[in-house]
C-alpha cells in the first residue's frame, strides 16, 4: 500500500503566536546573513566581558553568598521568550561579576586554576559540532580520535611497546581506557570492573553483574566484600562502595604515617585479616597525590601487597598523574605501571576545563566485565565507546585532551609540573622562616598544609609544647582566618582538617595551598601570606 500525503488532513494545532514561532526558529537558523551579523556582535560583547573578567586579579566580590540568594528565589518559568542580548545583560550583571575568579594568581586554594587560551575556541567547536561519543553513529571520526588520545596517555603510564599499541589502539575489542566526566566516575568505574571480575561468571554462576552481590558472595563463599586504601583516600571511594553494594562501612581506611603515606605494615595486617575472615578484597587503592595535601603513597610497595593477594590494584592519580610528564619527578610515581587501573583528571593538572576524567586499564580486556549492549544503540561487537562506560551520552571532551597533548605536549607539561613544585617549595620555605606560621606537611608535590599561630602561643609552638587546649584555640583561629580571607575576596587558600601525627593524631584545622596556577608567581604568594597577616591582626580570639 502506498502512503499518500494529503496536506488538508494534516494541520497541527496552532498554539503559538506567529511572533513566537519566528523568534524561536530564528534561534536555530544557521544561514540567515542578517542574523549572523547580529550574532557576531553578541559574540564580540560576550568576549569583551569575559576577557575583562579573566584579566582581573581579585578572587571574588566581597558580597556575601547569603545576600546573593535573594536574586534566585523565583521559580516560575517565563511564558514569553526573552531576547538573547537581554539575557546576556542579566548574566553579566548577576553572574559573571560574582563568579569565583579561579584564574586569579592569588587564588591558590583549590585544584581549579587558569586555563590555556585555546580552550575557548575549542569549547565553541565542541558544542557546535555537538557529537555524542556514546556511539559512532553520532560521533564518527571522534570515536577513533578518542581511542587515539586514550592510547597516548595509556602509553605514558604503562609504556608497553609499539606492537602492543598498534594492536590495541583501534581494536574494537580492546579498551585501553575510558573518558568520564571526572575522577569520581573514573574511580567508580575502576571498582566496578574490579568487582565484576572478582565475582565474575563461571560454571554454575552468572556473575555478580546478573545475580547481585548477595548471590555472588554466597556462591564464592565470602562473608562480605571490602575495598582498602589509606585514611586519606578520596571520598569518591565511599560513594563507589555504596553504589556497588559493598557498603561504605566496608571501605577500610588504613592509617597514614607522618608524611600522610599509607602505613604498609598496617596494610599487610589488614589484608591478612581479611583473608582469614573470608572477606573478599575487591581492590587495594594507592593515592598518587591525595586531595588534601598531595601525598603520594609508596605505590610500588602497595602493588606488591596487592599482587601477592591477587586482588585488583588501583592507583588514584586524579591529581598526581601528570607527574608522569616530568623527567625530574616521574620517579615519585614509580610502580604506577603495575596498576590494574589508574584514574587521572584532565580538569586538574592537565589544565583542561571541568568535566574531564579518565580511567586507564592495564589489561585491554578488563572492561569486558562491565560491557553492556542495547539493540537500538550500543550493538554487540560495534566500535561504540558507550559499550563500556557508566555514562551514556557524552560530549567530545577528548578534543581538549587531544589538542593539549599536541599543543602543550610532554615538554610543556613537564615545565608546568616542575614550576608548581618549585612554587610549593618556595612557599614552604617562606612559612618555615616565619614565626607566625607552622608548616604541617612538607609538600610531596605542589600542595601544602600550614597554619597561623597566634602570638601568645608561638613560643610553645617553636618548642613543640602545644597541648590539646592550645590546638583547639589555634583551630578556631585558623577557621576564622580562612573565612575572613575568603569573604574579603582579595586572595584565597582553602581549609581542611586532618589528624596530625605531629600532635598525637589530634584533629588540626589547616590552611591548604594548591600551587597549580601557571600565572601565580612568588610575589603573589607573598601577597597571599601578607593578606593573612593583615587579617590576623584584626582577629581577636
Ligand atoms: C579530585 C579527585 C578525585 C575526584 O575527582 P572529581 O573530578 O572531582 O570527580 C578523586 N581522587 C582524587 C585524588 C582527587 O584529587
Amino acid at each position: 500500500m502506498e502512503l499518500t500525503f494529503n496536506p488538508q488532513n494534516f494541520s497541527p494545532e496552532e498554539t503559538q503566536s506567529g511572533e513566537t514561532k519566528k523568534e524561536i526558529l530564528d534561534l536555530f537558523s544557521v544561514t540567515d546573513s542578517s542574523l549572523l551579523k547580529a550574532r557576531n556582535e553578541t559574540d564580540r560583547r560576550v568576549s569583551e566581558v569575559i576577557n575583562e573578567f579573566i584579566g582581573g586579579s581579585e578572587v571574588s566580590t566581597d558580597v556575601r553568598l547569603n545576600d546573593l540568594l535573594t536574586n534566585f528565589c523565583k521559580s516560575e518559568i517565563p511564558d514569553k521568550p526573552l531576547n538573547v542580548d537581554e539575557y546576556i545583560a542579566f548574566f553579566n550583571k548577576n553572574i559573571i561579576r560574582h563568579s569565583t575568579r579561579t584564574s586569579s594568581p592569588r587564588y591558590i586554594g583549590h585544584m581549579t586554576s587558569a586555563l590555556p587560551y585555546f580552550i575557548k575556541p575549542l569549547a565553541g567547536l565542541i558544542v557546535t559540532l555537538n557529537q555524542n561519543v556514546v556511539k559512532a553513529e553520532t560521533a564518527k571520526v571522534l570515536t577513533p580520535y578518542e581511542r587515539q588520545v586514550i592510547a597516548m596517555l595509556h602509553r605514558a603510564i604503562y609504556q608497553f611497546d609499539s606492537d602492543f599499541y598498534n594492536h590495541h589502539i583501534q581494536n574494537r575489542e580492546s579498551v585501553l581506557g575510558i573518558l568520564t566526566s571526572g575522577g569520581t566516575i573514573a574511580n567508580l568505574t575502576a571498582l566496578w570492573c574490579a568487582r565484576n571480575s572478582a565475582l565474575g561468571p563461571c560454571e554454575g554462576f552468572n556473575g555478580v553483574e546478573k545475580e547481585g552481590m548477595d548471590a555472588a558472595l554466597k556462591f564464592y563463599g565470602y562473608k562480605d566484600a571490602v575495598i582498602i586504601g589509606s585514611a586519606m583516600m578520596h571520598y569518591s571511594f565511599e560513594k563507589a562502595a555504596d553504589l556497588l553494594g559493598i557498603g561504605s562501612n566496608n571501605s577500610i581506611k588504613i592509617p597514614v604515617d607522618k608524611n600522610n603515606h599509607i602505613d604498609l605494615s598496617e596494610l599487610r595486617k589488614t589484608v591478612e585479616e581479611c583473608h582469614r575472615k573470608r572477606r573478599l578484597i575487591i581492590a587495594i587503592i594507592a593515592n598518587a597525590g591525595t586531595t588534601d595535601c598531595g601525598a603520594i603513597d609508596p605505590i610500588e610497595r602497595v602493588a606488591e601487597i596487592a599482587y601477592k593477594e591477587g586482588c585488583h590494584f588501583h592507583v588514584d592519580a586524579a591529581w598526581g598523574g601528570p607527574l608522569l610528564f616530568s623527567d625530574k619527578y616521574r620517579n615519585r610515581l614509580k610502580g604506577i605501571e603495575l596498576a590494574d587501573s589508574v584514574t587521572i583528571d584532565g580538569h586538574k593538572q592537565l589544565y583542561l576545563p571541568m568535566g574531564l576524567g579518565m580511567i586507564f586499564m592495564r589489561n585491554p580486556q578488563a572492561a569486558k566485565s562491565i560491557e553492556k549492549n542495547s539493540n537500538y544503540i550500543i550493538r554487540r561487537g560495534s566500535i561504540d565507546l558507550g559499550r563500556r562506560s557508566l555514562e551514556g551520552s557524552r560530549p567530545a571532551m577528548s578534543i581538549y585532551l587531544h589538542a593539549a597533548l599536541n599543543i602543550i605536549a610532554k615538554g610543556g607539561y613537564e615545565f608546568l609540573i616542575n614550576e608548581g613544585i618549585k612554587k610549593a617549595e618556595y612557599m614552604a620555605g617562606l612559612i618555615k622562616s616565619m614565626r607566625e606560621f607552622e608548616l604541617l606537611t612538607e609538600p610531596d608535590m605542589n600542595m601544602l598544609l600550614y597554619r597561623f599561630i597566634p602570638e601568645r602561643l608561638r613560643g610553645k609552638a617553636a618548642d613543640h609544647m602545644l597541648d590539646d587546649a592550645d590546638n583547639e584555640v589555634i583551630n578556631k583561629y585558623n577557621e576564622q582566618l580562612q573565612k575572613l580571607q575568603r569573604n574579603g575576596g582579595y586572595s584565597f587558600v582553602s581549609r581542611t582538617s586532618f589528624s596530625s601525627e605531629l600532635y598525637q593524631n589530634k584533629s588540626l584545622v589547616a590552611l591548604r595551598a594548591v600551587l597549580a596556577n601557571p600565572l601565580t608567581c612568588e610575589a603573589n604568594i607573598n601577597e597571599v601570606i601578607n593578606d593573612q597577616l593583615n587579617i590576623a591582626k584584626r582577629l581577636n580570639l
